[in-house]
Formats: structure tokens, C-alpha cells, sequence
């Protein structure tokens, strides 16, 4: 038995030939090189970075088997399966299989006849498998997701911390640890609990620019949501987040109603129910999952072309993983949020109500803060975000709505003071509607029974707006000047931040809203990346669609996800192109001497019934 179905020499060789690719990304080359020579690395990516070529390809060199730690069934057998779908010799042992299976494997593995294996931490961590593994040849361990090993972090596995067996059991086999998860803190917690202390640190950069991202005020958030989908997503797959089970079962089925496929996901469903929704969502085109943040470990699907939300996330952090799930394939994806005043409201109340310590409400509290600052900036987005990791990051992207759209702004100091000394005058105990109700002097019983149209601050604001009252209480409670009572009637409260506004020591410049929501929306409106305007050419959408067709087929056919054929960036290669000769074929991005076997004459074949 051949140590590897392939014998190539190179990382570069096996780049081209196994799975496709011209050029290595970032700093893959550097990383394959450092494990190449038997050292240790860890790998710091964001998603979608391509983390998986950096133990893969050294694994197919190395002599051996590569032994990767995971901690999710649904990623090992996903990754497994793309492995395989590029003729490499990988496995995986878990739960989920029969007893016979797993015998068969380690058979495999003591044979020599794998090149990479993939288990869960608790079964690495057997006496069993670990005496498999002294008996076997081994190239590297790979440990991915290693953030798991942080008991701080959002994803704690108690067995990341055993995994220090690996190095004192099998020194000489170099060791990889790779996440996304970036700060600091889990970094270093990372290289102390896994012994990692004389590892190669491999840090890329956060940035994701192929994800657009935009922040729009919330009108009606489900009619917006419905334009936004029908005017650049008409056809795709991705994900909607909304705060409470109730909010993503009526989506969902508003959605439905309106034409699309929309299935909800949340932790109060059962979990077949649960799962169901998962698989269709990975194995099938067009699906949009409507979810609580209890969706999205372990989604691997790498074309959801938008990351929605109805709801404010809690942090940076959150915000930054959810959307992260869209655009793995590196191509054009949306981050689109709606965002109003009663959000800001809410999570402030929330946060005042929660019996957390003050420590840990401190910390939420400052998470919100500049959570609040990314969507009221008037900067770009994605400067905001890199800063926010401790990345330095150019002043303009070109790709977010702030860039695309210059955010004109007011000074705001005398408007803020007239709502906020209104605030003072009615007691600190009145919400927003109340309270410019009074600014603009209205007539209400209300009023004066509380006589409060016998206050200075009565009818002092009729200059602007009653829309334009509610940006300026959002942006001063964004920018926790307010704070909202405890009693959760929604009662503003001045803060001590304020003071100097009120007395005009400090002047206030505020984001001048696009009046009409809806044009606003169509303002920003880009082609959607994967719709007939995004080709060059009618042809190419013809092939598009014909390729994407077959794509489906072959997918059913072996119970597999589409995008395990072939990604969405190889079939509009294909489509834009059309290559008309096998040859032709194979220098696409994304098909490997593998798929071209398997897949070049049926895909050659569309390919030549679309001829220019
Ligand atoms: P991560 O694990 O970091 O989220 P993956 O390893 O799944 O990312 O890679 C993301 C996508 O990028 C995959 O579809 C992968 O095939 C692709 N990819 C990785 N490296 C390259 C490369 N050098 N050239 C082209 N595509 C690549
Ligand atoms: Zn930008």
C-alpha cells in the first residue's frame, strides 16, 4: 500500500493537483512549512481562511497519519467527506457509527492506510485509541477549534485540557492548534493549557472583505427584511438571526407566506425538528434558517450568502462570529442589520435587570457600548470592527455602507440639550414617545394632567421631526447619555455623561438619518453576487443555472452537501468561462485530478451544450 493515493513532492504540487487551488493563501505556505520540519504551530484565522490546507497538506507529505482533534461530529464529517470528494484517504471515528465501523477504521489506521483521521476529543483520549496511536505511524496532531481548551470562552470542553497527553506520549510528532477566536486572552491560554509554548504563533488578519456590511434603521423590520431578500437575495441561502423563539417562528413564517423557503431554529424546538432543519439547510439550495444565536456551531456551509439581523447581538464578539458564517467561500456576502430605538431600549433594560455581578455587568455593559458605537458610526465599518480586535485597519474598506455612502452628520448640541433637559423637566421618569410629545408642544390629556405643558421645555423642539426626535433619543441613548429605568415601562434617566452637553461645554454631532427609510434602502442596493446582473453575459447565467442543476443531482445522488462537488467560486468560474475541452476544465479553480475523474465529462458536457 502506497503511503498516500498521490505522490507528489510539493505542498504547491498538491495544492494544484489535490484540491485545485493556483496560490496558497495568507500565510498557509509558511505554516505547512513549519509543520513540514516537525515543528509546532498554532494558527490564528478567521473563518474562511483556510485553515483546514495547513494540517492537510502536510499530513498528505508527511510520512503517516494525521490525527485531527475536532469537536463537532457534523464538521468532522463534513470535512471528511471534502476529503474524500478529493480522493484522499481520510476517516473519522465517533458516536455515530456502528461498532463494525470503528473496528474497520482502526483497522485502517494501523495499517497504515489513511492519511488523515479525524476524532472526537473524548475518544482521542481512550486507552484504546492511544494505544492505536502508538502503534501507528503518525505525521501531526491537529487540533482545531483549540479556543475549546479556554474556560472562558463560549465553547469550554473539559478534554481540550487532557489533550497535554498528546505531547507527553508522542514528543517527536509536531502539533498544530488552530481557531478563529482571537483575543488575547484565550491565545494565551490556548499555548499554556495545550503546552504550546515553543509553538510558531501564525496570527492573519481578521478582516473578511468579501463581507459587505451595513447597519439600516429599523422601520419595519420584516418588510425590510422582505426588500432586502427580494432585491439581492432572491436566490440564496443564509441565515436570519432574531432575539426570541416567538420573533423567529413568526419570520419564518412570513417568509414562507411570502415565497420563501424559511425554517425556524431554536432551542425550545425538539431536536429532530431542530436537526431536520439543519441538514435541509446544508444540503439543500435556497434555504434561509431563521434562528435564535443557538444556531450556527458547526455550520460549515461555505456559500450563505447573508447573515441577517432583526435583533441587536449582545457584543462585537457575537456580532462578529454570527456574521461571520456568511461568505466562507470567500465570495461576495452581505452583513445586514435593522437597528431602532426600542432595541437600544431593551438591551438596556435587560442588562440593568440582569442579577449577574457588577463585575460581570461592567464587562456586558462596555460590550454594548461599542456594539452601540459600530452602529452609529459614521466611519467605516469594518475599521470599526478591526480596531475593536486590536487590528489596525485603513481609514475607508469600500465595502460597507458608511464607505459606499458618505453619512452626512449634524451638530446636534442644541437638540440634545432641549431632549435632554425635557428629560430633567418631566421628572426622569417618561419615555421617548412621551417625552416628544412634550418637545413638539402636542395637545394630549396626558400632558396636562402631569401639567407638563406648563414646563420650559414644552413644545421647544417643533424644528424637527417627531422621526427625527426619535434618532436623536436613540443616538444619546447609544451613546449612554441616557440611561433607561429599572421598572420597564422604558423611563429615561440622565446619566452623569451628560452634564457637560447640558451645559454646553460639549458639543454633540449626530448621524443625519436618509429620511425614507425605503430609499435608503435601494440607495445601497448592490447586485446581488449571484444573480443574472452579477454575469457578464447571458451565456455565462445559462450555464450558471444548468451547472448549478447538475450540481444538485450529483449531490442527491451520493447523499452529500452541493458545495462538496463543487464551491459556488468553481462553478461561476466555469460559467463565466466555458471551457469547452477537458484540459480547459481542469485549470479551474477548485478542480482537483480527483473531481476532474469523476465529475470533468459531465460537467463538460453542460459546459458544451452552452456554447457561445
Ligand atoms: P476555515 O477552516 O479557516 O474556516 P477552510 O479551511 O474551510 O476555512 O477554507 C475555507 C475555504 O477556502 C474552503 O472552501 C477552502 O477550500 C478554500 N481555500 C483554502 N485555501 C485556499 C487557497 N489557497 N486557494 C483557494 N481556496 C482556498
Ligand atoms: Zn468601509
Amino acid at each position: 500500500m502506497p503511503d498516500t493515493n498521490f505522490s507528489f513532492t510539493s505542498p504547491l504540487e498538491i495544492l494544484k493537483h489535490v484540491f485545485g487551488y493556483e496560490s496558497f493563501r495568507g500565510r498557509q505556505e509558511e505554516i505547512i512549512h513549519q509543520l513540514l520540519c516537525g515543528k509546532d504551530a498554532l494558527v490564528l484565522m478567521p473563518t474562511g481562511g483556510g485553515k483546514s490546507l495547513c494540517f492537510q497538506i502536510p499530513a498528505l507529505l508527511r510520512e503517516g497519519v494525521g490525527v485531527v482533534v475536532s469537536p463537532l461530529i457534523a464538521l468532522m464529517q463534513d470535512q471528511v467527506e471534502a476529503l474524500k470528494q478529493n480522493g484522499v484517504r481520510a476517516e473519522f471515528l465517533n458516536s455515530s457509527q456502528t461498532y463494525q465501523e470503528n473496528q474497520r477504521i482502526e483497522q485502517q489506521v494501523r495499517q497504515g492506510e489513511l492519511d488523515l483521521i479525524y476524532v472526537a476529543p473524548e475518544r482521542l483520549l481512550t486507552d484504546r485509541f492511544l494505544n492505536l496511536l502508538s502503534q501507528t505511524r503518525l505525521s501531526l496532531f491537529a487540533i482545531d477549534e483549540a479556543h475549546c481548551v479556554s474556560q472562558w470562552g463560549h465553547d469550554f470542553r473539559p478534554e481540550y485540557l487532557q489533550l497535554t497527553v498528546l505531547h507527553e506520549r508522542f514528543p517527536e510528532i509536531p502539533r498544530v492548534a488552530l481557531t478563529a477566536t482571537a483575543d488575547e486572552l484565550t491565545r494565551r491560554e490556548i499555548r499554556l493549557k495545550l503546552g504550546l509554548e515553543q509553538a510558531g504563533i501564525f496570527i492573519s488578519s481578521f478582516d473578511r472583505p468579501n463581507i459587505h456590511y451595513r447597519v439600516v434603521p429599523k422601520a419595519n423590520a420584516k418588510q425590510q427584511l422582505l426588500d432586502f431578500l427580494k432585491t439581492e437575495h432572491p436566490n440564496d441561502s443564509g441565515i436570519v438571526y432574531c432575539m426570541s423563539r416567538k420573533k423567529v417562528e413568526q419570520t419564518a413564517e412570513w417568509l414562507t407566506d411570502h415565497g420563501y423557503t424559511a425554517l425556524p431554529y431554536h432551542a425550545g424546538m425538539e431536536t429532530k425538528d431542530r436537526q431536520r432543519h439543519q441538514y435541509r439547510f446544508l444540503r439543500e439550495e435556497n434555504i434561509i434558517v431563521v434562528a435564535t444565536v443557538a444556531f450556527g456551531m458547526g455550520i460549515d456551509k461555505p456559500n450563505v450568502r447573508f447573515v441577517a439581523h432583526l435583533d441587536l447581538p449582545k457584543s462585537m464578539e457575537g456580532y462578529y462570529q454570527e456574521t461571520g458564517r456568511a461568505g466562507r467561500d470567500g465570495e461576495p456576502s452581505d452583513a445586514w442589520m435593522v437597528y431602532s430605538l426600542s432595541d437600544v431600549i431593551m438591551i438596556r433594560q435587560m442588562l440593568a435587570k440582569s442579577e449577574a455581578s457588577e463585575q460581570h455587568k461592567r464587562v456586558e455593559q462596555q460590550k454594548l457600548e461599542s456594539l452601540l458605537g459600530y452602529c452609529e458610526t459614521v466611519h467605516c465599518r469594518r475599521h470599526v470592527i478591526l480596531r475593536y480586535f486590536g487590528e489596525d485597519a485603513a481609514d475607508s474598506c469600500g465595502n460597507c455602507d458608511t464607505c459606499q455612502n458618505t453619512v452626512e452628520t449634524w451638530d446636534a448640541s442644541i437638540a440634545a440639550q432641549k431632549a435632554l433637559s425635557c428629560v430633567f423637566r418631566t421628572g426622569q421618569r417618561f419615555g421617548v414617545e412621551y417625552l416628544i410629545d412634550v418637545l413638539l408642544g402636542k395637545d394630549s390629556d396626558r400632558i396636562r394632567q402631569k401639567r407638563h405643558h406648563e414646563i420650559s421645555t414644552f413644545g421647544i423642539g417643533k424644528e424637527l421631526s417627531e422621526k427625527e426626535w426619535r434618532s436623536v433619543f436613540r443616538q444619546l441613548l447609544a451613546m449612554d447619555m441616557l440611561n433607561v429605568d429599572l421598572e420597564g415601562y422604558g423611563g429615561l434617566r440622565l446619566s452623569s455623561k451628560c452634564k457637560p452637553v447640558l451645559k454646553g461645554e460639549q458639543g454633540l454631532t449626530m448621524r443625519k438619518e436618509q429620511l425614507v427609510a425605503k430609499k435608503a434602502s435601494t440607495k445601497v442596493a448592490r447586485k446581488n453576487p449571484l444573480n443574472i446582473s452579477h454575469f457578464r453575459s447571458q451565456i455565462a447565467w445559462e450555464r450558471w443555472e444548468s451547472l448549478r442543476e447538475l450540481r444538485m443531482d450529483l449531490a442527491r445522488a451520493q447523499n452529500v452537501p452541493p458545495y462538496l462537488i463543487f464551491h459556488d467560486s468553481t462553478l461561476r468560474e466555469m460559467a463565466e468561462i466555458g471551457p469547452q475541452t477537458i484540459d480547459a476544465l481542469s485549470r479551474i479553480t477548485g478542480v482537483g485530478e480527483t473531481k476532474l475523474q469523476r465529475y470533468g465529462q459531465k460537467f463538460l458536457e453542460v459546459l458544451q451544450q452552452h456554447s457561445e
